[in-house]
């Protein structure tokens, strides 16, 4: 073992204090009715969490701001160092629980604590980042691309909530003038790289007895909006054989997937119907029009192309069995996003240096890091979630995973940055 991880082994996290921080941001957004947490990006209970973030981070001296977008940033180091950013995101869904994106926050805040208590000599600042608005309400996940420069003032502009609100205008009562989102790109110069701890939000670390998943890249995600279109006719008078019904061609698809997936896809491949809308929709009446939404992830863009081309080849085929018209739209495609390799190896190796069971493993689901892969060397670590239960009032993880999880963060904190 070399001097690095004898040292990193022999500092350990308190538990304690990450619950608090926990408990205590669980607090903002609250709903006791349903238990669920309500902190949407730009609420007034998302700002509230934000000043009380940034309370304790400044009673921990550290030089504490609030830049353009919304992000808070608390820097332990000085000015002239580059800094190691540690974080995720302080936002919630509606309905939400108390680990998504909080502890990745908290645990940055943590290890920050034991560098200090510990008076460990620095090489480079450290930044914990609690960013803004991850959940997509407005339809980005603006904070992590402020920060990364992928950021597009006409979007800043255009952009609104599902209630028709104008993210400018949420901005504006938060008094964040939007066009200074602009401003909070960070320069890749003066970087060290990305960590970011998060709940898995998928049953893959339970049930294969995991503790620590090491994720090696973002899936990227495709979504397709397709309608078949057909004639809609009396139930009772059109005859079956002689019907143009449109929901006959996505029963069909759907039934293809498992082996469109077996053909063109990997065993990360995820394809879902997630809604389906019949036209006219009326329990008598054959459907003439059913719109659906297909969402195809992979690993791999290739795999994503072929998985697209196929389901195309699939849809017009269905089509013209059912004397279906077949219709479709792209309205995404976002590549994957593979951490940086050098980062998944420190973790990877600090997580078997503790003895935790460790799984390189995908995320399906969309993070802060998948920005940062952009401009800095990146890693994302996961603990497990209890059920893969997440977005939900019942969102949990253990203590002990927790903990884990953080003296990892921990000890690659401190390879990447002690003197
Ligand atoms: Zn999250």
């Amino acid at each position: 073992m070399n001097q690095k991880l004898q040292m990193s082994s022999n500092l350990t996290i308190n538990l304690e204090r990450v619950k608090q921080d926990l408990y205590n941001l669980a607090r903002f957004g609250y709903n006791p009715d349903d238990q669920g947490i309500y902190r949407q990006g730009f609420s007034d209970e998302d700002m509230k969490a934000r000043h009380w973030l940034m309370d304790q981070m400044e009673g921990y001296g550290l030089k504490v701001r609030m830049d353009g977008a919304g992000n808070v940033i608390g820097r332990y180091g000085s000015d002239d160092q580059k800094a190691l950013l540690i974080g995720s995101h302080l936002d919630s869904v509606p309905a939400g629980g108390m680990f998504d994106g909080v502890l990745g926050v908290v645990a940055g805040l943590e290890c920050i604590r034991v560098l200090q208590e510990n008076n460990i000599e620095l090489k480079h600042a450290i930044e914990v980042i609690g960013t803004s608005e991850e959940e997509g309400r407005f339809g980005g996940m603006l904070g992590a691309q402020a920060l990364t420069g992928n950021l597009k003032l006409d979007w800043l502009e255009r952009a609104q909530d599902h209630s028709g609100e104008m993210l400018r205008d949420a901005m504006a009562k938060c008094q964040l003038p939007y066009h200074l989102a602009m401003e909070a790109a960070r320069d890749p110069e003066d970087l060290v790289g990305f960590l970011e701890l998060h709940i898995e939000q998928g049953p893959v670390l339970e049930k294969t007895n995991n503790t620590i998943g090491v994720v090696e890249g973002i899936s990227g995600v495709f979504k397709w909006l397709i309608k078949f279109i057909g004639k809609a006719d009396h139930a009772g008078t059109a005859p079956m054989d002689l019907r143009s019904d449109a929901f006959m061609g996505v029963a069909d698809f759907a039934h293809e997937i498992s082996r469109i997936i077996d053909e063109e896809g990997t065993d990360k491949t995820r394809l879902t119907i997630g809604s389906v809308e019949l036209k006219p929709g009326f329990a008598h009446t054959v459907p003439g029009e059913a719109d659906f939404t297909l969402v195809g992830r992979d690993m791999s863009e290739e795999v994503m192309r072929n998985l697209a081309d196929s389901c195309r080849k699939v849809c017009s085929s269905i089509a013209r069995k059912h004397k279906l018209m077949f219709e479709y739209e792209q309205m995404s495609w976002l590549e994957p996003r593979p951490c940086t390799a050098e980062m998944v190896e420190l973790l990877e190796r600090h997580s078997r240096a503790r003895d935790y069971k460790t799984l390189l493993m995908p995320s399906g689901a969309g993070h802060d890091s998948q920005f940062f892969t952009d401009i800095t060397p990146t890693g994302l670590l996961f603990i497990p979630s209890v059920g893969g239960v997440s977005h939900a009032p019942d969102e949990w993880s253990h203590w002990h995973d927790v903990e884990k999880g953080c003296n990892v963060l921990l000890d690659a904190t401190l390879e990447l940055i002690a003197a």
